[in-house]
């Protein structure tokens, strides 16, 4: 079998994230492949009523979840060993922007859960579901413990 150069581990920060982190770890380690990771804000319009609803955007709330994604995420890259130069923060739809940074950096392997949230996540169809069907690499869905 072939082994993979590039890993890129998409979290989500939900429940069960690490257990995520951990298998992709594992697989770096044992394919002796570079590991990345990557975390989406996701970029749903924020509106405010009292605006009448057509500020499209938050710009105070954006900036606020970015800088807290970013230091979440530079936390996990501490504990993986990833360095900056491999940590993705991008803003967008998660699945689009998962796709887009693994085609541009040749990344041969996604490791996703097999879910992050519930409820709406899934009447919408979720994002390991879209990474699978519109990655042109290998997807891994990790199985996480409370699947049905
Ligand atoms: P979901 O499809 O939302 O239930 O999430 C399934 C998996 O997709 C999660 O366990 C993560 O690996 C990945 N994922 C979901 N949302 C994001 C996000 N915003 N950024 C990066 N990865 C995500």
């Amino acid at each position: 079998m072939e082994s993979y150069t590039h890993i890129l581990l998409a979290v989500d920060f939900y429940e069960h994230c690490e257990v995520v982190a951990n298998r992709a770890k594992d697989l770096a380690l044992k394919y002796q492949a570079k590991l990345s990771i990557i975390h989406v804000v996701d970029s749903l319009p924020i509106t405010d009523a009292s605006y009448g609803g057509d500020i499209p955007f938050n710009m105070d709330i954006t900036t606020e979840l970015m800088t807290g994604a970013k230091k979440r995420l530079a936390k996990l890259a501490e504990k993986l060993a990833v360095t900056e130069d491999r940590q993705w923060l991008e803003m967008g739809s998660p699945k689009t922007e998962i796709v887009r940074v693994a085609e541009e950096n040749k990344v041969d392997l996604i490791v996703v859960g097999s879910h992050g949230r519930h409820g709406l996540a899934l009447l919408l169809g979720s994002t390991a579901n879209g990474v699978l069907h519109h990655a042109n690499c290998d997807v891994l869905a990790v199985r996480l413990l409370d699947d049905e």
